[in-house]
């Protein structure tokens, strides 16, 4: 049975204070986490003050990105390492803004999905769709490249603890969700490509998520679908009462 997982990406947004009111705001509301993980991505400048606030709420704290390397002379990255020490457990890696934003190529996910594991960190791996490729005639090629890829060199044990979010970046911030079939469509092609490369037994472990203009009106249906296991929400986490709703959705 795969554990339904609830994630927020708050992206470069909020202020370390409203990052402390909105985990204030979490008491006593969110799933018990044998029926639901939640987690919420943030800035590293907000990591510490997250972990230190969360107390006993059932919360994973994530970064949106890190570095591949551990340590060393590379002026404004994020170490893995140091996130792990932080008491951060989870990374986001590979999100269609720093594919876009900041050139990150399928090598350089591979290499941070490895740092992730290395330092005990559990990746959350974006896998993006473009319109454009959407609509080109190879469309699948593209998600099933984009697994693979980054998943070069990671063993079964670690396969089967990984969560992978599609992400098609049209989705992302335009208000425009994939509807619930084109949502299950691209999770179903994550799930068989891990199954392709592992097995079977390792695709029905792995959390497959959807990620792109989730809201409380749309979740229900998109997480009613047999391969989506979770959502990553934007702009939806930014608020505790919507972040609860969504966190909550299951429970209903
Ligand atoms: P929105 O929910 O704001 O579309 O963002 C989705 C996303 O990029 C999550 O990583």
């Amino acid at each position: 049975m795969r554990i339904p997982f609830i994630a927020g990406n708050w992206k470069m947004n909020l202020s370390v204070d409203e990052a402390v009111d909105f985990l204030k705001a979490m008491k006593d509301k969110l799933p018990d986490p044998s029926v639901t993980e939640t987690a919420i991505a943030a800035s590293p400048l907000f990591l510490e003050s997250m972990v230190k606030n969360r107390d006993e709420l059932p919360l994973i704290i994530a970064a949106e990105n890190c570095f591949y390397e551990d340590e060393g002379a590379y002026t404004g990255e994020t170490s893995p390492k140091a996130l792990a020490e932080m008491g951060v457990t989870h990374v986001i890696i590979g999100h269609s803004e720093r594919r876009k934003y900041f050139k990150e190529t399928d090598d350089v996910i591979n290499k941070k999905v490895h740092a992730a594991f290395r330092n005990g960190l559990t990746p959350i791996i974006c896998c993006d769709e473009t319109m454009s490729r959407r609509e080109s005639p190879n469309k699948i090629s593209w998600v099933v490249s984009q697994v693979t890829n980054a998943l070069k060199g990671i063993d079964n044990e670690q396969a089967k603890t990984l969560i992978i979010a599609y992400e098609p970046s049209w989705a992302i911030g335009s208000g425009k969700t994939a509807s619930s079939d084109e949502a299950e469509e691209g999770c179903y092609l994550i799930r068989q490509t891990v199954a392709d490369l592992y097995s079977d037994e390792i695709a029905n472990q792995v959390r497959v998520l959807y990620g792109g203009s989730v809201n409380d009106n749309n979740a229900d249906e998109i997480l009613s679908q047999n391969d989506i296991d979770g959502v990553l929400a934007g702009g939806a986490s930014l608020k505790a009462d919507s972040f609860l709703r969504l966190a909550n959705f299951l429970q209903k």
